[in-house]
């Protein structure tokens, strides 16, 4: 639709056509017939900070939209394991595995940059939605107590703006203004991780696999490096908002630091470039969800607070979210409720359906800031077979995964 023709009442107005949105978008307007309004304040194909890792989570979701293969004709890197180091410097090397044969033994990491406007796209190309770049909500509407559209501002012709819905979903990222223009609880420094990242290439000894290691002059937290080609990869570092502001510690600086002093990486990293600015930006954990659901509103991945505390990992919950928002505003409109009484079903489903892995992740993030332990699991693992393949089961399922917060798996670590 051109700009200046559309009408201002919608079904749904979905705010941010990130992960998040743009897959609630796709699936109300193609699954549901559901005329969407899908508001974004940059223009796409936009770089967003991240470390680009995309997990098996986001590639079902991705499968289900049927834009899967979109992604082998972008800049990606397919991602056989993960190689994790412990504070004291021992490398444990951990394949992905894959019981279920329609699950892949691989993740990709594909800069945001092309996934995201994958994602973007397929949903701006469906027939009922509208999609509006450059156009910046500032808050949400209300009559009385429900919500009843966004008002907002066209950075293009600098004009305000108000649109109409029967619902509005906030999928506008970590500082969402939906949240925020709705009063929502604020983040707490401890369920925040304050991240920056850069590319390099020329990096050496670099394996189809995403690096993770816990070193020690930015323990708590974990420095990365994700390839995103054989030479060229996404290099970062993150740490909890209340440890960092404890600590005094400038990442930009820490990031440099690390490339520059520790052992690991001297050599690796000896004749790499920068290849991009350093961009930081927030995570905001799922160790406590936010109120994501009330009268007239939904919120989804980020805006929601669903990042995984210990990995990082956030696409995949943002468009688990996204799906689920979109089944749950489909039954909304067939029960003609939508208040709270209705949407609840959504924020009580995340929660069923998340609480569990995202209380061992935040488990585990928890016992990760203990250096002594770190060493210890890292050193058995790297000694001994079997534990490894326990660890590569335990990644590949989230079920298997609370192992690893079991006692008796630390027990039998003392045998092996
Ligand atoms: C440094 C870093 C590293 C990370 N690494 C990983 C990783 O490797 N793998 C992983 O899975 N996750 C990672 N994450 C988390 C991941 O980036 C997020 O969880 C994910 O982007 C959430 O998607 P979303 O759609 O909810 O929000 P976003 O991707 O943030 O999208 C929100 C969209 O809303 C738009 N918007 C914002 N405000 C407005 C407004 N007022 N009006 C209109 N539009 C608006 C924005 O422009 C944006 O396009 C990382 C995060 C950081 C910060």
């Amino acid at each position: 639709m051109v700009y200046g023709q559309e009408s201002n009442s919608f079904d749904v107005i979905v705010v941010g056509g990130g992960p998040g949105g743009s897959t609630t978008a796709s699936f109300l307007a193609d699954k549901y017939n559901k005329r969407v309004l899908l508001l974004e304040k940059e223009t796409f194909p936009r770089d967003k900070t991240c470390g680009d890792a995309i997990s098996g989570k986001s590639m079902s979701v991705l499968a289900d939209l049927g834009i899967q293969d979109k992604i082998e004709k972008v800049k990606h890197l397919k991602s056989y394991g993960v190689i994790l180091s412990s504070p004291k410097g021992t490398i444990l090397d951990i394949p992905f595995k894959s019981d279920d044969p329609d699950r892949h033994n691989y993740g990709y990491v594909c800069p945001r940059l092309n996934f995201d406007n994958i994602v973007f796209q397929h949903a701006k190309s469906r027939k009922n939605v509208t999609t509006i770049e450059k156009f910046s909500v500032s808050e949400v509407l209300k009559e009385g107590e429900q919500v009843v559209g966004v008002k907002g501002k066209n950075l293009v012709t600098g004009k305000e703006q108000e649109f109409r819905a029967k619902l509005v979903v906030g999928s506008d990222g970590a500082t969402s203004v939906v949240a925020r223009s709705l009063n929502l609880e604020k983040i707490e420094d401890k369920h925040w991780v304050i991240s920056c990242r850069a590319y390099y290439d020329g990096i050496t000894g670099m394996k189809p696999a995403i690096e993770i290691h816990f070193i020690k002059s930015v323990m708590p937290g974990y420095f990365w490096i994700f390839p995103t080609s054989t030479t060229e990869a996404n290099v970062g570092i993150g740490m909890l908002a209340s440890d960092m502001k404890k600590n005094k510690v400038n990442l930009e600086k820490a990031m440099y630091a690390a490339i520059e002093n520790e052992p690991l990486f001297k050599e690796r990293f000896k004749n790499a470039k920068i290849v991009s600015p350093v961009k930081g930006w927030n995570l905001p954990l799922g160790s406590k969800i936010r109120t994501c659901a009330g009268n007239g509103f939904l919120l989804v991945g980020d805006a929601a607070c669903l990042i995984d505390p210990f990995s990082g990992e956030g696409i995949g919950n943002a468009m688990y979210s996204g799906r689920l928002a979109a089944q749950v505003i489909h039954e909304a409109f067939e029960k003609n409720d939508f208040t709270i009484n209705h949407l609840k079903t959504y924020q009580n489903t995340l929660h069923k359906e998340l609480d569990y892995e995202l209380k061992t992740s935040y488990y585990l993030q928890r016992l990760g800031t203990v250096q002594f332990f770190l060493n210890w699991v890292i050193a058995k693992a790297a000694r001994s077979q079997s534990v490894r393949d326990t660890l590569s089961g335990m990644l590949a399922n989230t079920k298997a995964k609370g192992g690893l917060v079991n006692p008796l798996f630390y027990l039998k670590l003392l045998f092996a």
